[in-house]
């Protein structure tokens, strides 16, 4: 065997780490001790399915067509059960593995013997190697189905942890992904810090335990990750943004009744702190935003003004995107030259404060833009706005909600007290533990994927 990623879903680095050190993740901390920890960016929009795209793929959600949970098909080339509007809540969530576009493999394609279980993208896995699909169908059917039965859950995914361990003894699969799914599910129910949220990260601990255990005893070498998809922080503060904008006198579609609602704008929670406006949608193709500024700027002033809306990105045309808050606007390119972030206005990602420069920071590449956001409220905000905003099927204007604020006040069959989605901080920071040291340290989940490749490739 070689390869082992267990996703600690929604577990923040600071949540684990604190654990760790007060002696409560054991296995855990070994392999932080062996291996190293390290505090990574993950992706926009920082939620379950598209953040799990850059370690399957090695690739950005929106650039590879998952461009957040919920997206609107302004081409109807790939109609299903809601018409043009996809959600991979509920029973749409296996969806993901035909809109992921056909031309990026993904880990399970490229491994010889994959096995995973709960794991939202699964292309790749032949018959029988996917388990936990049944109550995949999180979280609509299953949460209203174990409503609140924290106990129920726990107990699922400690049986799945076992049924996987043990088909990993028996069949020495070469790679296996595990979605360690209660810590987010928990979250969201009863805050991060709560002490369930402690049990379910328990949960990874005694998985990663089990798994070393075992390969120790079988003499196998085991290349063990640990990683999280996204952050969490509290939130109390709910908008209705479909009702927001039936209200300014737009005709809105937005889940769960797409098919009603009029043609201005498809509004498309991608996330909970997150959203993608698809405007005008009888426009056959993407109009960008110079078609659309005249009428909808007032709108996203409007949005702007609302507690709950902290930024809006505004895609102009590939490679070029406006990002505006309350406070000012600005832009952000990236041509032949890399990276620059220029002041339009104001400095709506707290780039120019952070660098104590005046107007452009010019010509960053991937990784000096990654460095120069990290001490900003956004990190990697420069390569992460693009990535979204010039995929194909991004909406017209996305927002990022401010913290303590989530953009759907009604449908949730969830209550939140918890939530991510955003460009924040708190929502796009995230863990990641190797069992071996790592030649330098990895900045973006972007790099699970190789790191998987290298250690599936050293089991050959
Ligand atoms: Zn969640």
């Amino acid at each position: 065997m070689s390869c082992v990623i267990l996703v600690a879903d929604g577990a923040r680095p600071d949540t684990l780490r604190a654990a760790m050190d007060a002696g409560h993740l054991p296995a855990l901390d070994a392999l932080r001790r062996a291996g190293g920890a390290h505090d990574v960016t993950s992706v926009f929009p920082s939620v379950t399915g598209p953040a799990w795209v850059p370690f399957l793929t090695g690739r950005h959600p929106g650039t590879v067509g998952i461009p957040g949970i919920r997206w609107w098909d302004r081409t109807g080339a790939r109609a299903y059960a809601h018409g043009t509007a996809r959600s991979y809540v509920g029973f749409e969530a296996l969806r993901q593995d035909g809109d992921l576009d056909p031309a990026v493999p993904t880990l399970f394609e490229l491994a010889e013997r994959p096995l995973a279980a709960l794991t939202p993208l699964g292309r790749g896995l032949p018959d029988g190697a996917r388990l936990g699909t049944a109550i995949h169908h999180w979280p609509r059917l299953a949460w209203t189905h174990f409503r609140g039965d924290i106990a129920g859950w726990l107990r699922l995914e400690r049986a799945l942890a076992a049924q996987v361990a043990d088909r990993v003894d028996a069949g020495r699969p070469d790679l296996v992904v595990f979605g360690h799914q209660c810590i987010d599910k928990l979250s969201h129910l009863r805050g991060h810090g709560a002490p369930e949220v402690l049990e379910a990260l328990r949960l990874v601990d005694a998985m990663a335990a089990r798994l070393a255990d075992d390969a120790a005893r079988r003499g196998d070498p085991l290349h063990l990750i640990v990683v999280s998809d996204h952050g969490h922080s509290p939130v109390t503060g709910h908008l209705d943004l479909a009702g927001w904008l039936r209200a300014m006198g737009l005709g809105v579609r937005a889940h769960p009744f797409p098919f009603l609602g009029g043609d201005d704008v498809a509004v498309m929670v991608g996330g909970n702190a997150m959203a993608h406006l698809h405007l005008e949608l009888t426009r056959p193709a993407r109009p960008w935003w110079p078609r659309l500024a005249r009428r909808w700027d007032p709108v996203v002033t409007a949005l702007l003004d609302t507690d709950a809306v902290e930024l809006a990105l505004l895609p102009i045309a590939p490679g070029h995107c406006e990002i505006r808050a309350r406070g000012g606007r600005a832009e952000v390119v990236r041509d032949r030259h890399g990276y620059t972030y220029r002041a339009l206005d104001g400095d709506p990602l707290g780039l120019a404060s952070a660098l104590g420069a005046s107007g452009a920071v010019e010509g960053l590449d991937a990784d000096a833009a990654h460095a120069a956001c990290a001490a900003t409220p956004f990190p990697d905000a420069l390569v992460q706005v693009l990535a979204l905003a010039d995929g194909p099927r991004a909406g017209d204007v996305i927002l990022s909600a401010a913290l303590g604020w989530d953009l759907r006040a009604r449908w949730e069959p969830i209550p939140h007290r918890s939530t991510h989605g955003s460009l924040r901080a708190a929502h796009l920071q995230v863990p990641l533990l190797t069992s071996w040291p790592l030649a330098r340290p990895p900045r973006r989940t972007t790099e699970v994927f190789d790191l998987a490749r290298a250690a599936m490739a050293a089991g050959r």
